[in-house]
């Protein structure tokens, strides 16, 4: 690990407190960090649908279809950026997009990041039937084992909303992690299981699982803020300006450096969503800032082994 003087402008050591330098890590992107100091970690995911998401929506005539196939341009372009700047990342891959595109996505494992488990068939898995949610994610685990040579540890639901029985199968599956709740920001714990949500009831908390839920949120989520959506009834603008996206995304950063002494800062990125160029300049400059101000960028994988190291 290396220590490095940092170069921040005044205005930006103002913002960053707690800062005191920046810090490369990991030399390897298998190795654990030292626990004995204030950690600030970032993951950088991106959820590689390809046409997976529109074809589970039913959306199959070719416009849809081409949208989500520049995710795979797009791909080309973010693994790029992370060689360059020498950065892990982890991939969430659908097994559609594993085996549709087993090039793109040998890259990505050729370059060292991690995949992650993002189902087969990209279908919400709270509208599945236990057999068929457990039949598209073992389907799934096994196109990840045949690319990857060991299969997941960790879970992201399409859509992110959980099944009650989702859980239960990443419990029998010995996953480590998933990703898909927002239940805290900063701080990773562990899922619940059983927990019931009624009428005119106070909440009832299930008990805990082994899985360590690493939260996530819509906040700093790439497709609600950029993507244009138009159903028959509805239109989902999105279209925001990516300079003020990625102010906020580094704020984010600014508040879990303020207030914590450690914490894992999650931003999911979609490659068919963040790989329009004028959103790859900002997403750039945005890691570069996170660079400069002491983030550790790690997997997610590393990021709940190192959080679990802290226990
Ligand atoms: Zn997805």
């Amino acid at each position: 690990m290396r220590h490095v003087t940092s170069g921040l402008h005044k205005r930006q050591r103002a913002l960053l407190p707690i800062q005191v330098g920046v810090i490369l890590w990991p030399d390897s992107f298998g190795s654990a960090p030292p626990q004995d100091m204030k950690q600030h970690i970032v993951c950088l995911t991106f959820d590689f649908d390809a046409q997976s998401g529109f074809i589970a929506r039913g959306l199959t005539t070719p416009t849809p279809i081409s949208r989500g196939e520049f995710g795979v341009v797009a791909s080309r372009r973010i693994l790029d950026f992370l060689k360059r700047m020498q950065i892990p990342s982890t991939w969430f891959v659908p097994g559609f997009t594993l085996e549709s595109y087993p090039q793109a996505c040998e890259r990505i494992v050729a370059e060292g990041h991690e995949i992650g488990h993002h189902s087969w068939a990209h279908i919400v898995p709270a509208s599945q039937t236990l057999e068929e949610e457990s039949a598209d994610f073992e389907r799934a685990q096994d196109s990840i084992r045949r690319l990857w040579g060991r299969g997941a540890v960790g879970y992201r639901s399409p859509a992110w909303d959980l099944s009650p029985n989702t859980l239960q199968l990443l419990r029998d599956h010995d996953f480590l992690y998933d990703s898909s709740l927002m239940g805290d920001d900063y701080t990773p714990y562990f899922a619940r299981q059983g927990d019931r949500a009624e009428l005119g009831k106070p909440f009832h908390f299930g008990a805990e699982s082994n899985i360590l839920e690493m939260p996530i949120s819509w906040t700093m989520d790439d497709h609600p803020h950029f993507e244009f959506l138009r159903w028959q009834n509805t239109v989902m603008p999105g279209l925001q300006s990516p300079r003020t996206v990625m102010q906020g995304w580094f704020d984010e950063f600014c508040y879990m450096q303020k207030t914590t002494e450690r914490g894992i800062l999650t931003y999911t990125m979609h490659p068919y969503v963040i790989g329009r160029g004028y959103r790859m300049l900002w997403m750039e400059d945005l890691v570069e800032r996170l660079q400069k101000a002491g983030a550790v960028f790690m997997t997610m994988e590393q990021a709940a082994r190192a959080h679990l190291q802290t226990l």
